[in-house]
């Protein structure tokens, strides 16, 4: 019975899915996941990332929280259009959630959308929302045995974007090897890209922009 019911949840969450990639082709957007347990630095990552894309990409937010707009008043300081979606407790997006969200952002000025998921390394890399790919982010204070303990989302993400590099040259005792780590998500998902950067420095943004940049030009129609 149990196994019943997460299908359902999971079957109707694929078919809002669907109608988002519908939205998202029919305006050529190529739409992001972004996923990591609270306090990698999403949010901070985002702001410096939409800022470096300006006047090239043209990037709107979906910001999924539990409670509070705190993290939409953030982006708002880009000036990229924001929504705010509120979960109420809950701990991922879903798909629905998200169609909501699009009816409230500029699509036909949009050339990316990175949804910035509910804090939780676990359940929100099994409800897909309709994105091309999921990024992962893992900050270096978090310690290196993440990708061992929660494999599923290093196994899906297209990108790991490792933040907070600051701290290995500012001497903080940090447990976190940083070439194990990348060898143990190569043997989980051998396509994923590795950007190490920092949002307070913007060490290691060049190569993760280029990738935006890249991607937002050449993703293929879904
Ligand atoms: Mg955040
Ligand atoms: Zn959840």
């Amino acid at each position: 019975m149990k196994i019943k019911v997460v299908k359902n949840i999971l079957s109707e969450n694929e078919s809002y899915a669907k109608k988002n990639r519908a939205i998202f082709a029919k305006n050529n957007i190529l739409c992001l996941n972004m996923i990591s347990s609270p306090g990698s630095g999403k949010t901070a990552i985002l702001v410096k990332t939409i800022n470096r894309l300006k006047g090239k990409v043209r990037v709107g937010i979906i910001e999924g929280d539990i409670q509070t707009d705190l993290d939409a008043r953030r982006i708002r300081t880009t000036r990229a259009p924001v929504v705010q979606i509120n979960t109420e407790g809950g701990c991922h997006l879903s798909a629905a959630q998200v169609h909501s969200a699009l009816k409230l952002l500029p699509l036909d000025k949009l050339d990316v959308i990175i949804i910035e998921n509910v804090g939780n390394l676990v359940c929100p890399s099994v409800f897909e929302l309709g994105e091309s790919a999921k990024i992962a982010v893992l900050s270096v204070a978090e310690g290196d045995d993440k990708p061992a303990k929660y494999p599923e989302i290093f196994a899906r993400a297209k990108v790991l974007l490792i933040n907070k590099i600051d701290l290995f040259a500012a001497g903080a005792s940090i447990d976190f090897n940083l070439k194990k780590v990348e060898k143990e998500v190569r043997r989980l998902n051998k396509k994923i890209e590795i950007f190490p950067l920092s949002a307070r420095t913007c060490q290691g943004f060049k190569n993760w922009r280029k990738w935006l940049i890249d991607s937002a030009r050449n993703h293929p129609a879904q």
